[in-house]
């Protein structure tokens, strides 16, 4: 099955997820694997909100990435024209 882990504020703003195959890792590998993005830059709070950020896994519909990448392709679109509009600050 396909998981995708949530960075979220308690307004539910996602600041990054990661979308992974439970056939592949484990949530607490998704995890690390995510929160590297801290590391590179991505600020450790809502950029919206300010709120401060926690995890959550949630497992999708999808059975593999092959047939949830299409989706995740398209969200990942509207969030970069979202992004755009905001002005990319966060
Ligand atoms: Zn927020």
């Amino acid at each position: 099955m396909i998981w995708i882990s949530q960075w979220l504020c308690p307004r539910r703003h996602c600041a990054i997820a990661v979308a992974w195959d439970d056939q592949e890792m484990s949530a607490e590998e998704a995890e690390r694997r995510g929160g590297q993005a801290f590391t590179q830059g991505i600020n450790r709070w809502c950029g919206i909100c300010g709120g401060s950020l926690r995890v959550e896994h949630d497992r999708t519909k999808f059975k593999t990435m092959g047939e949830a990448l299409p989706y995740i392709k398209a969200i990942e679109q509207a969030n970069l024209r979202a992004r755009s509009i905001i002005g990319g600050k966060f």
